[in-house]
């Protein structure tokens, strides 16, 4: 590997643990050791990871951190889908309403799977250490050294611990004081994956888009299909998207029911429907919000931070997640170089109120494009033209922010009024 690692401003370097080795704690082990901070360890515990999850996006915005801190960004764009563009079609007869570039959307959709063992590898090229069938099961935030209790019964401290431990955080249960629940986005997808057979592809009533890289979605009143191929039209994915307001079983495994996908697809473009009718199984992925949180910084030590889907959780059609968990990783990588040792709560604080509006933002980009797609068709006649711009994905303005440099662009501002709420005694909550 070639590259300059940046010299910690610290003696010694900040010890950092990091919870959760998924994109986002990836992410973070890599941007704070190439910001010379010294992580301990990434623990996570599962004891391996399998190909877990389908199709997911990862942006200009990540790409140009991740190529900063040395990594070989191609080689996730080599493996991600290489259609030029993407279609939006109408949920009946799949006509085209819109065509626009695939990178105005997530940049390369890839298996997530894949992405992961490469984030994983270039983690283990750094040689940090990334230890498995490690469950943290209590964090103490005691000042000036947060701990945290695995499991085993170990006990592990560090200067800071970075909870990059997903939708189902347990760190977030500390920083809020609180458990949350989580409270239905009133949507859920159905998903399936899987590697066409040879009678699929010659069953000319099924095989419409087998061939190649190519990404399509069908929209319609409060519905939505994404399809794409991937590894050259060796792999399939379809995400059917519905109205959905039962119960919230959190999962990423919950098997979905095919008599109802079947059911919610009878009117859908034939092109694809048979595809998706044939789908031998699939998942039931309930679309959970949380509220933005008032805060992703433990409250005594502030040595305990959110990162990723712990904190900032994305819509599927914002194609964001994981960008913005590597994002998150590169500001708070700064703010810790920007302060001394005995002044972390100043970055982490900083670190949160400078997050959390880009967040935001990224953040009703997706609940915007699945209201525009499920309500443009409502009540339209079938041949009235549709504005292709009132159903075209508007992700493009995103890319090309740059977490690093608006962390030392506002630190100035934004340090100052942290300083300030701490000589009042008040850190003033995360708001819109
Ligand atoms: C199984 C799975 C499938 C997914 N599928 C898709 C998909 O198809 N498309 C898509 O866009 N996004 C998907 N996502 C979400 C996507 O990966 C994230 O939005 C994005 O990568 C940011 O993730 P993260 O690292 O913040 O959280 P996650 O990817 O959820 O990673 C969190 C990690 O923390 C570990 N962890 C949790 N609690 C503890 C604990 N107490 N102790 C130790 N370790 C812990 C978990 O094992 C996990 O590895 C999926 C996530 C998961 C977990």
């Amino acid at each position: 590997m070639d590259y300059s690692r940046l010299k910690s401003p610290h003696n010694p370097p900040l010890r950092i643990i990091i919870v959760g080795a998924g994109l986002g704690g990836c992410a973070a082990a890599i941007a704070l050791h190439h910001h010379g901070h010294e992580v301990v360890a990434v623990l996570d515990k599962v004891r391996s990871f399998q190909r877990l999850g389908d199709s997911l996006g990862l942006g200009e915005n990540a790409f140009k951190l991740l190529a900063r801190w040395g990594c070989n960004v191609k080689e996730i764009q080599e493996i991600g889908n290489q259609a030029p563009t993407m279609k939006i079609r109408r949920w009946r007869d799949g006509k085209v309403l819109a065509e626009q570039p695939l990178m105005d959307m997530a940049g390369y959709i890839g298996h997530r799977g894949d992405y992961h063992d490469i984030f994983l590898k270039w983690v283990r090229e750094r040689n940090i250490l990334i230890r498995m069938g490690c469950e943290v099961t209590s964090f103490d935030d005691s000042d000036p050294t947060p701990s945290l209790t695995l499991a085993s019964g170990e006990v592990m401290t560090a200067d800071v611990i970075v909870a990059a431990d997903g939708i189902k955080s347990l760190a977030r249960h500390l920083v809020l004081g609180a458990r949350d629940d989580p409270v239905s986005s009133g949507y859920a997808c159905f998903r399936a994956y899987f590697e066409p057979s040879e009678e699929m592809k010659a069953d000319p009533s099924r095989n419409a888009f087998l061939g190649g890289d190519n990404v399509n979605f069908w929209i319609g009143p409060d519905v939505h299909v994404v399809q794409n191929t991937l590894r050259g039209g060796r792999e399939f994915n379809w995400i059917l998207t519905h109205k959905d307001d039962g119960d919230v079983p959190e999962s990423w495994f919950q098997p979905g029911d095919m008599d109802e996908v079947r059911r919610l697809v009878a009117d859908l473009d034939p092109n694809i429907r048979e595809a998706i009718k044939s789908t031998e199984k699939c998942l039931d992925w309930k679309i959970c919000y949380r509220k933005p949180l008032p805060t992703w910084v433990s409250p005594q030590s502030h040595r305990i931070v959110l990162l990723g889907d712990s904190c900032h959780a994305h819509l599927p059609t914002s194609a964001q997640g994981a960008s913005q968990a590597t994002e998150s990783a590169g500001a708070l990588a700064v703010c810790l170089s920007l302060v001394g040792r005995e002044e972390v709560k100043i970055a982490t604080r900083a670190y949160e109120k400078l997050r959390f509006p880009r967040i935001r933002v990224s953040q009703r980009h997706g609940e915007d494009l699945r209201d525009r797609w499920h309500n443009a068709l409502k009540n339209v006649e079938e041949d009235v033209e549709i504005d292709p711009e009132v159903v075209k994905i508007k992700n493009r303005p995103l890319y090309a922010f740059d977490s690093e440099q608006d962390a030392r662009d506002r630190w100035d501002e934004v340090s100052s009024r942290v300083r300030a709420e701490f000589a009042e005694g008040k850190i003033e909550p995360l708001r819109d």
